[in-house]
């Protein structure tokens, strides 16, 4: 993590909100590293450095990542008046209030086994209690593929409609090239062409177009890295507003095997792809109330 004077405008915001989460997943990048997560600060000192921040680099859509969000539901919504657009990342494992004014994206890694393999026991039952008061197709489901979890790639139908969710968002987990979980070059580029056949057979269950999904392959990796949000329109920030360099995977990013999907969704847009730019402004969408600050 570095502070920097780069002072370039990035219209992206990436922040850990908390360094705090009830769960230790398995395939977490969080908290490979444990003596360097720095501690949370007090609210106005963070909401002050927040303002500071979106001022200097002219960040107008947010995306509340952790940690765990929803630990810190009060300051969540403060933090969200600063910025026209907002998403917010959750594990499902808290109450999930009714009136965020966001995108919202929950993990879930397929069914209950495999789920709870990555997540803890329990994990599903908690993420699918606290996702049933949601209103129909107000979030979206979010899973990253690894090495434990890619054949529960045919469950993503039943799920989607069993959880009334807008759809499902896919990643591949970032890890290093030892992680046991990060699939190899053959696993994924097989685990794209089952993304693509479930694409066409269930319509709108993925809600990534065809474009971005085909950039996951392992051919791209270069170019995609070369591409990549972080480099011109986006920063990650710690909880003290450091930045996390190269990205929000810190220390275990992995430009070579990037999974992120956002990163891939951007460059199918900037390559022509109108429902890519669609999906970014669905993910991230525009305030309904006014921003505050
Ligand atoms: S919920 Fe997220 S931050 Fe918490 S342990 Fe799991 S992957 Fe890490
Ligand atoms: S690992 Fe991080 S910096 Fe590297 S390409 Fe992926 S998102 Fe970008």
């Amino acid at each position: 993590m570095t502070h920097t004077n780069d002072t370039a405008q990035r219209p992206i915001g990436i922040f850990d909100l908390t360094s705090e989460c009830t769960l230790r997943c398995k395939h977490c990048y969080f908290y490979t590293d444990i003596s360097d997560i720095p501690e949370d600060l007090a609210e106005d000192e963070f909401l002050h450095r927040l303002r500071r921040t979106k001022d200097a680099y002219g960040i107008r859509s947010a995306f509340w990542i952790g940690g765990e969000p929803l630990l810190k539901p009060d300051l969540l919504r403060r933090a969200m008046d600063v910025f026209p657009r907002n998403a917010v990342a959750t594990s499902g494992a808290l109450p999930i209030p009714l009136d965020l004014d966001a995108g919202l994206l929950v993990s879930i890694e397929g069914p209950r086994d495999i789920h709870d393999a990555l997540r803890g026991r329990g994990a599903y039952d908690t993420a699918m209690e606290n996702i049933k008061h949601l209103p129909e197709k107000s979030f979206a489901l979010a899973t990253t593929l690894t090495t434990l979890s890619v054949d529960a790639i045919s469950s993503f139908p039943d799920l989607v409609a069993s959880t009334r969710a807008l759809g499902m968002l896919v990643g591949f987990h970032v890890g290093r090239p030892d992680d046991p979980a990060r699939l190899d070059n053959q696993q994924r580029d097989r685990a794209v062409d089952t993304l693509l056949e479930l694409r066409a057979s269930h319509p709108g269950v993925l809600l990534h177009s065809e474009n971005a999904l085909e950039l996951f392959r392992s051919s791209h990796r270069r170019d995609i890295s070369k591409r990549c949000i972080y480099r011109e329109s986006a920063h990650a920030f710690d909880v003290h507003f450091a930045i996390k360099e190269p990205c929000t995977f810190a220390e275990n990013a992995s430009c070579d095997a990037c999974g992120c999907p956002v990163v891939m969704i951007h460059a199918a847009w900037q390559d022509g792809d109108p429902a890519s730019g669609e999906l970014l402004h669905a993910l991230f969408p525009k305030r309904q109330t006014a921003s505050v600050a």
